[in-house]
């Protein structure tokens, strides 16, 4: 594994385009390193992916469907192929732990996997016979998709874009956050390889960028991931010329522990652990407050603290011990202390989780001991702010009505949990306002590509993942051939 910084490019039109400006990338494990340096796009160079990418929708968008899926699949083979480098890069520039950025990569190739399978389903015309003549419903491609993504899974939330878009004959420009551009962009480049010039673009930069991908008249739709506030600038911006758009934004998803949940049961607690501390916290979908039920509380968080003790294990993501790497950024990092520091100033009780493996590494890394937040006000920011870090509250409730309440009062509905038996806790899913709850299991580990993704609220619009997921990349056009050609009220 080469630690010398590398340079990436910028694709547009199928050329690697080398910036003057460009952006460094620290490692957040040592933030003296510099992992590389991404390109810092200006806004001519981002018209002219836009332009690219416009141009070559004109034939893309009537290419065989086949020939677009052995594409795909090709480039899936050589990301398979690359694996390791990439994890290894994503690893050192995000701060995860290097089996988590492999977990990434993998949930990546199974979606683009279930895409090349699933497209054909999805764009294959419907003709339907009737009583007044006959039907054609097709499922087109839309235009120029403006894709724009965070840092926290860099490769996972493009790929859910890149995927779905060029399968079904749309063209693409890609900007990816400043906070993990490289291996990201060793992805794009394998998979931009593999397409005609045009068809997937690269862009990188800050504001000036999102806001020209984001009002361009040639872009048809934006597909976005990333923060509520940043998606309410972007829908001023579309508003202009109307684009379609898919919003995966952020969650304060719950976890909801009902009374008959086994606290004795060590794998889901260890489950309900990795569901609040994966990636350090940094998952939109990470429960991020749990509720339980005041008859259980005491025993299930002795029980927690033992199963957290277990299984978070902090230090270098490449040790092959850790399962909790460093935060990936400062602001992050200051942020999630704040919370936390507000909490305990009103009296809520700090517990400090898990072992240090590298205690060398946590003055100067963006490390964060994981916390749990006990006591807190069922007001307070740390329980209804989304704190997109290593700590988590744990809070009593009294009975369904209150939590439910509790639950539902978010201004967020992405996903949820409830922990239990599992009818009881099917009946307690039903009433969630979200768009995933999982039962006995919370994040990724409940995750599954074969179905929507999304959230409710301000969590989102539109679905990822699944056959909707792809089909929200297709506008519907209907061909209708009458038997009556006329209508007979209107007069002569
Ligand atoms: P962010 O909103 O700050 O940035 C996301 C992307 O938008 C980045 O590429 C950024 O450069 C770009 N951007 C910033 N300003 C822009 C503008 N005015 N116009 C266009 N683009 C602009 O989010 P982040 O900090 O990178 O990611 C964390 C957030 O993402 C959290 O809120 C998290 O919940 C959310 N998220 C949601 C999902 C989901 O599937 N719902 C998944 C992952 C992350």
């Amino acid at each position: 594994m080469t630690t010398e910084p590398i340079t990436i490019h910028s694709i547009i039109n199928g050329e690697k385009i080398e910036t003057e400006n460009k952006l460094p990338r620290e490692n957040p494990t040592h933030p003296d390193q510099i992992v590389g340096y991404a390109p810092i796009n200006s806004k001519e160079e981002t018209i002219q992916a836009i332009d690219a990418a416009y141009e070559a929708f004109k034939s893309w968008a009537w290419s065989d469907v086949d020939d677009r899926i052995a594409r795909m699949k090709k480039a899936i083979q050589k990301i398979k192929d690359s694996t390791e480098e990439i994890a290894e890069l994503l690893s050192r520039e995000h701060g995860k732990a290097l089996y988590d950025a492999h977990g990434e990569i993998a949930v990546s190739l199974m979606w683009m996997e279930f895409a090349c399978d699933h497209v054909k389903n999805v764009v294959a015309p419907e003709e339907k016979e009737h009583d007044n003549g006959r039907t054609i419903i097709t499922h087109d491609p839309i235009g120029v998709v403006s894709a724009i993504t965070p840092w926290n899974y860099p490769i996972s939330l493009s790929t859910i874009k890149i995927a779905p878009a060029l399968l079904t004959g749309n063209t693409m420009v890609l900007k990816p956050s400043p906070f993990a551009p490289l291996a990201v962009s060793r992805v794009c480049e394998i998979i931009s390889d593999e397409f005609p010039p045009g068809v997937l673009n690269l862009v990188h930069g800050e504001a000036e960028v999102g806001v020209e991908l984001t009002s361009n008249e040639k872009v048809a739709k934006i597909a976005f991931t990333g923060g509520t506030k940043t998606a309410k600038s972007i829908m001023k911006a579309a508003s202009e010329t109307i684009k379609k758009m898919t919003l995966e934004l952020g969650g304060n998803d719950a976890a909801i522990v009902l009374e008959d949940f086994d606290v004795n049961d060590e794998r889901a607690l260890r489950r309900m652990v990795i569901s609040n501390f994966l990636t350090a916290g940094q998952i939109c979908m990470i429960a991020k407050r749990v509720y339980v039920h005041r008859s259980i509380y005491d025993a299930f968080v002795e029980k927690y603290i033992e199963a957290a003790n277990k299984w978070i294990r902090v230090g270098d993501p490449f040790h092959p011990e850790v399962t909790v790497g460093p935060v990936n950024n400062q602001n992050q990092v200051k942020y999630v202390q704040s919370l936390v520091s507000e909490a305990e100033k009103k009296g809520a009780k700090i517990v400090k989780l898990g072992t240090i493996l590298n205690p060398e590494l946590m003055d100067n890394g963006y490390f964060l001991q994981p916390t749990l937040v006990l006591g807190a006000d069922y007001h307070d920011p740390i329980v209804v702010e989304e704190q997109f870090g290593p700590t988590v509250p744990i809070l009593p409730f009294d009975d369904e009505e209150q939590v439910i309440k509790l639950h539902n009062e978010s201004i967020y509905g992405l996903t949820s949990s409830v922990w239990g038996e599992v009818e009881h806790a099917i009946r307690v899913a039903r009433r969630i306002e979200a768009g995933t709850t999982m039962i006995n299991t919370a994040a990724i580990q409940g995750l599954d590509v074969r179905f929507p993704f999304g959230g409710v609220k301000q969590s989102g619009v539109g679905r990822e993942y699944g056959e909707e997921g792809l089909k929200s990349y297709t506008e519907t056009h209907v061909i209708n051939i009458p038997k009556n050609l006329e209508l007979p009220y209107i007069p002569e």
